[in-house]
């Protein structure tokens, strides 16, 4: 982590509160009186050492491997053990109790009549329970670091798939359920290895450990308890378990739809406002966030008639070990302390159930999210290296496109039989209709898709047979809304070349005419970008994404231009500013302002996934045809038309 720092044991150590003066944050600075204090919590805090990212666009063996449970206990074998036996020795140190009474009813009362047994068994019973207590305090530590360790795993694993895998990827999953991999199923999993698993063994052992007690003590007693409590409660607590799962399932998809609808909400929040939407919106979050209050007061009135009924069904077996254990007592087949440990164990053997079924859910939902969580991780990406793929020599710039056939969806065509050379050092204009093919033509240079048929070459190098990362680090692709990241002006600037020097940076600005903004910012380079830039004007967030390519350096350039309108001050500037980027540099430009077509060495005209004409601004404008049509039109309107660059209809 950390952008550019060294590593995020920075923003811990002595000089947070600098970071956070870097970070823009409201900071007033240790007062004085607290700055002792302060010192000492901050020597507290860990320094995490810089972290060493290995990443691979062909994930290892090890990252291959199927998620499984199993699997991701296995890195910590000990912890795992360890946590096993404090289960075994809590289930049997728990249970131990209403033998120890009944040994002192008959040993201490009934038969000797000695105090000293009494007094002993409670002593024992005493030192039992703060064992029981010691060890469960032990158990819940160690399951809680094995879980947030094995979450941790986790996490970084899904962050790195999310890296590897392709556009198309993300285009067609939400991102909101993207996220919830990270925070529900990841959270469920945590929950399941802190308190699932472990509950689990310890009740159902607990179950065991009091079955095999109530049958040593007597078998007739013991048979009628278990043939006439335990089908009911397995009864009623089979229907809490559909039910529950029911509410469960009614309130996991009532409270997405929630978390959704805030979502757009939020985002959309400016078309929101300009709309007057706001009545309707609440109107609407209204009734999302009551159909999810219903589903949990489901849930609610499901678990209201299922606690009381199992008590129920308690005193009922209590009044009927009451009335045959007493017969039993009576007839000289059982004694007194026997039928109270009888008595005991079986308000024991409630507590367990009852777990047992309310973290039936958390297992549930514990496996459901696993699965989730396998199916992301085992997603290959589509654009993929090739196991023996090379890295692509420094190239000079020639991009070829052959016989490209692409389709997003296969039975949808957007691009058929596509030729195109583009020369080392030459610029080319895209110019057609919205929906054309322009941005797809794109994509597919820099391998962000792959043809359906066909080939892309760079330097007649297929480039499916290079790896990723070498292809792109001599690509630059300046998009048609620049991403500008949480961080300074400087990282932000520095992203795609993060070793690049002061003088480098300071050259970047000067060549895209950033210079006049940096110096009537209040902290220059280092002000700190808001909201992706919301504080930035369009032109401005335009000429940052062209300073980032600019230090980048990449050999070939493709860029998406940005459709608002500039002033017309910005719009020389930024025309200054790719002149200068593209200096030699072979580059794609989906232009929607014929201005900067008009400046490329070369236009190709893409109608309907194909290729209607090319050659130099001069040739088209003399040969008549779309072009030409279309240059008039924009001629018409006063040349200073920054709206799409369409194609004329026929
Ligand atoms: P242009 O850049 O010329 O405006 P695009 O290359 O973006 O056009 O789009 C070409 C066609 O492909 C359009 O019909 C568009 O709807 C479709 N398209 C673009 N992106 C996707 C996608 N991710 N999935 C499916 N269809 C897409």
């Amino acid at each position: 982590m950390g952008w550019g720092g060294p590593g995020g044991g920075a923003m811990f150590g002595p000089s947070a509160s600098s970071a956070s003066g870097r970070a823009g944050l409201p900071f007033g600075g240790i007062p004085e009186e607290l700055m002792e204090e302060a010192t000492k919590l901050l020597a507290s805090e860990p320094v995490r050492p810089a972290s060493h990212v290995h990443f691979t666009q062909r994930p290892s063996e090890k990252e291959r491997e199927r998620l499984t449970l199993p699997q991701l206990l296995r890195a910590y074998p000990k912890w795992v053990v360890s946590g096993s036996a404090l289960v075994i020795v809590i289930s049997l140190t728990l249970q131990a109790g209403p033998l120890l009474t009944e040994f002192a009813i008959s040993h201490g009362m009934e038969r000797h009549k000695s105090l000293s047994v009494i007094v002993v068994c409670a002593v024992l019973y005493l030192a039992l329970a703060f064992v029981s207590v010691y060890f469960q305090r032990q158990q819940v530590n160690v399951t809680g670091k094995l879980s947030s360790r094995v979450m941790h795993d986790l996490r970084i694993r899904v962050f790195t798939q999310f890296q590897r895998l392709s556009l198309d990827f993300f285009t067609e999953e939400k991102a909101g359920v993207l996220m919830s991999r990270m925070t529900s199923d990841i959270e469920n999993l945590q929950q399941l290895i802190q308190d699932g698993i472990s509950q689990f063994a310890l009740q159902g052992l607990t179950m065991v450990v009091i079955t095999v007690i109530l049958f040593l003590t007597n078998v007739e007693l013991a048979m009628w308890t278990v043939l006439l409590v335990v089908p009911l409660l397995v009864v009623f607590s089979i229907w809490y378990h559909q039910a529950s799962e029911k509410g469960y399932l009614l309130a996991r998809d009532r409270i997405a739809n929630v978390l959704a609808d805030l979502s757009e909400s939020l985002y959309g929040i400016r078309v929101v406002t300009a709309n007057n939407r706001q009545r309707r919106n609440i109107r609407n979050h209204r009734h999302v966030v009551g159909a999810y209050r219903d589903a949990n007061a489901y849930t609610g009135r499901v678990n209201a008639i299922y606690g009381p009924s199992t008590l129920m069904i308690g005193i009922l077996g209590q009044a009927m070990l009451l009335g045959i254990g007493g017969h039993m007592v009576l007839n000289h087949q059982l004694n007194v302390a026997q039928l109270i440990v009888f008595f005991l164990y079986l308000n024991r053997f409630f507590a367990p159930i009852q777990l047992l079924v309310q973290q039936y859910t958390t297992l549930q939902q514990g496996r459901s999210s696993i699965i989730r969580l396998r199916e992301l991780l085992d997603t290959a990406p589509s654009v993929d290296e090739v196991p023996d793929a090379t890295d692509l020599p420094v190239i000079e710039g020639r991009i070829t496109f052959e016989h490209v056939d692409f389709a997003y969806l296969s039975d949808e065509p957007v691009l058929h039989d596509v030729n195109l050379e583009i020369s080392p050092g030459e610029s080319v204009a895209f110019v057609g209709p919205t929906g054309a093919g322009k941005s797809t033509m794109a994509k597919l240079a820099n391998r962000f898709y792959d043809p359906t048929s066909g080939r892309v070459l760079l330097d007649g190098i297929d480039i499916r047979t290079v790896t990723l990362r070498s292809l792109r680090s001599q690509l630059g692709v300046v998009p048609q809304e620049p991403f500008l990241f949480a961080g300074s002006i400087r990282t932000n600037l520095s992203f795609g070349h993060p070793e690049a020097t002061e003088d480098e940076i300071n050259t970047a600005v000067d060549v895209v005419g950033l210079r006049d903004l940096v110096d009537r910012l209040p902290q220059g380079l280092d002000t700190p970008v808001h909201e992706r830039g919301q504080t930035l004007s369009a032109g401005e967030r335009q000429q940052l994404a062209l300073a980032r390519a600019f230090l980048a350096r990449p050999r070939v350039l493709i860029l998406d231009e940005a459709t608002s309108s500039l002033d017309l001050q910005s719009e020389t500037v930024i025309e200054r500013a790719l002149d200068r980027l593209l200096e030699g540099r072979s580059a794609i430009l989906i232009a929607h302002r014929l201005t900067t077509a008009q400046r490329a060495d070369r236009i190709v005209v893409i109608d309907h996934g194909g290729i209607l004409e090319m050659g130099t601004p001069a040739e088209l404008l003399a040969r008549g045809g779309a072009y030409a049509t279309m240059y008039d039109a924009w001629l018409a309107s006063g040349g200073r038309d920054a709206t799409r660059a369409d194609v004329p209809d026929p």
